[in-house]
């Protein structure tokens, strides 16, 4: 009826260096933690299990609160190029990957970086109709903010010079006015329309791919943003039941719902918060601006960089609000993509205009990377979390310096100071922006650079104790959800969901924070991944 896991070294995350050597669940739900022997004594004629952990540190199931899991899967199943560190080694990638794929068929591919070659070449779409002629191609840059086309994809979308900017958009123009294949913003969605819609299985194979990834990284659940993107709502969604049926796979899937999907949701009579334990629906997702890497982040200020831009509203003021009062109707929260503190100041305008009812959860805002002191006053005042990702700060910086001026980045990635101020965060990926590991996540927000590198981290008075980051991704992401009393935390009442590795992230070098090894992945009392059958049998 019962099971006791033992052996191991359970941090509680109730406060710093708080522990307890066993733990007694049933029914997924932890009932006590404390000394094995009196638990053993006091559970005698319930415990049916023993599991041993193996001497290992055990921490409440580490949970990515801003992810996009398709996205991460298919990250997984496409051409990648988030590391590649030259436009040569790009070029010749995408050479190998246009022999391979047939004919007309789209060639996509994820994740370049500009900032990682050492020309920050940008190629122009004749260099892609050289790679592939009469091959449509969708390269994804890094931030999913900006893609790279060549010249038959904008050909089937009808894209010429004479095509004007979409709001919210740039297609970006050569000297005699012709596109150069670079697409800002939603100008990107005028490429999106053209490419056919990806089967039902495609989805459901790189949903799989995504949460089969994420239990081999410790993480138990994350709060996902994909219900656009693909075709539709119901498609969509439909996969996330079957793939998380809670039977072959358990992992808490809190879901994000793009604004443009909600009239699907609700045509289909889908009004419910909890699917089951393992499946919610949430905030309503808006974006508000773009992202800093293609300079479409909403500043007050223009850019130190290009002064003559501050960035790129996503919504006209008034249509923002609207999305707002749409979600309230609805009685949900809002998420809001905000990156630039412009941004900032028009959501949290739109927020206090339309309030979020109480007993309706938290509002939240993603990524909140340039703030300012009277907008840290603001947020203090209403229920809302912010949905920070550390690593953004090791793989930003320094350009991010660049785009943002000296005057400005006090006041940027500066997590610690949010922290002091009393605001609630909680930590993410971003995934597939960022690599999904959330060991990665926590070194960034405690050493502020990439492991290996020397120096003394970027803002290192903005550096977090292991403690803390921790936190982030625990506590944190629950309490974004209203779940800060049954998840992330290793005490009674609480789901027995648990990250379990083979360091104490508390006492190793802040560098080997990277290295600890993944021994066990536990969902509701299960081992949903194990990196060796021994510790997964009862003994
Ligand atoms: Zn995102």
């Amino acid at each position: 009826m019962g099971t006791l896991w033992y052996n191991g070294t359970f941090f509680t995350m109730n406060k710093e260096g708080e522990a307890a050597e066993a733990v007694y669940v049933e029914n997924g739900a932890i009932q006590a933690i404390g000394e094995k022997e009196r638990l053993e004594q006091q559970y005698k004629d319930h415990i049916t299990a023993k599991k041993d952990v193996g001497g290992a540190y055990v921490y409440p199931g580490f949970v990515d609160s801003h992810l996009h899991l398709i996205g991460h899967g298919e990250r997984l199943l496409r051409l990648d190029l988030s590391e590649v560190e030259s436009a040569a080694e790009m070029k010749q990638l995408l050479q190998e990957k246009a022999l391979e794929s047939k004919g007309e068929e789209w060639l996509f591919a994820e994740g370049w970086n500009e900032n990682n070659f050492s020309d920050r070449k940008i190629f122009h779409r004749s260099e892609l109709d050289e790679i592939a002629p009469g091959k449509p191609m969708y390269l994804s840059r890094i931030c999913r903010h900006a893609a790279l086309v060549n010249s038959e994809a904008l050909k089937r979308a009808g894209i010429s010079s004479a095509t004007p900017d979409p709001p919210g958009g740039v297609i970006v123009r050569d000297l005699q006015g012709e596109p150069t294949g670079y697409l800002l913003d939603t100008a990107t969605e005028l490429i999106k329309q053209v490419i056919p819609p990806v089967t039902e299985e495609y989805i459901r194979k790189a949903l799989t791919t995504a949460v089969d990834d994420l239990v081999k990284v410790g993480l138990v659940g994350g709060h996902t943003e994909d219900l656009f993107y693909y075709g539709g709502f119901l498609r969509t969604f439909k996969q996330f039941r079957d793939v998380i049926d809670g039977k072959r796979r358990k992992f808490r899937a809190h879901l994000l719902i793009h604004h443009e999907a909600l009239a699907e949701m609700e045509a289909a009579g889908i009004n419910e918060r909890e699917v089951s334990p393992f499946l919610e629906l949430g905030a309503v997702k808006i974006f508000v601006d773009g992202a800093l890497g293609g300079r479409t982040a909403l500043l007050i200020d223009p850019y130190t960089d290009d002064p003559s831009t501050s960035g790129v509203a996503i919504h006209p003021e008034e249509e923002l609000l609207k999305l707002v009062k749409l979600a309230r109707s609805k009685g949900r929260p809002v998420a809001l993509h905000t990156i630039g503190d412009r941004a900032l100041a028009l959501s949290l305008a739109a927020i206090e205009t339309y309030p979020l009812a109480a007993g309706n959860g938290r509002d939240r805002l993603i990524h909140v990377q340039v703030v300012q002191d009277e907008l840290i006053e603001q947020m203090k005042r209403l229920p809302v979390v912010l949905d920070i990702q550390p690593r953004f700060v090791v793989s930003d910086f320094p350009w991010v310096m660049e785009r943002l001026g000296h005057d400005r980045l006090p006041h940027s990635f500066a997590w610690k100071s949010l922290l002091e101020r009393g605001l609630h965060c909680a930590g993410g990926s971003d995934a597939p922006i960022e690599p999904v590991d959330p060991l990665l996540g926590i070194h960034a927000a405690v050493t502020r650079r990439k492991a290996g590198e020397s120096h003394e981290g970027y803002l290192p008075e903005q550096k977090l104790s292991v403690f803390e980051a921790v936190t982030l991704f625990t506590g944190g992401s629950a309490y974004a959800i209203n779940k800060e009393n049954e998840r992330g935390k290793i005490a009674p009442g609480f789901t027995a969901d648990f990250t379990v590795l083979d360091t104490n992230l508390f006492t190793c070098e802040p560098d080997r924070i990277v290295s600890a090894k993944v021994v066990m992945t536990v969902v509701d009392d299960t081992v949903m991944y194990s990196s060796s059958e021994d510790h997964d049998a009862a003994s």
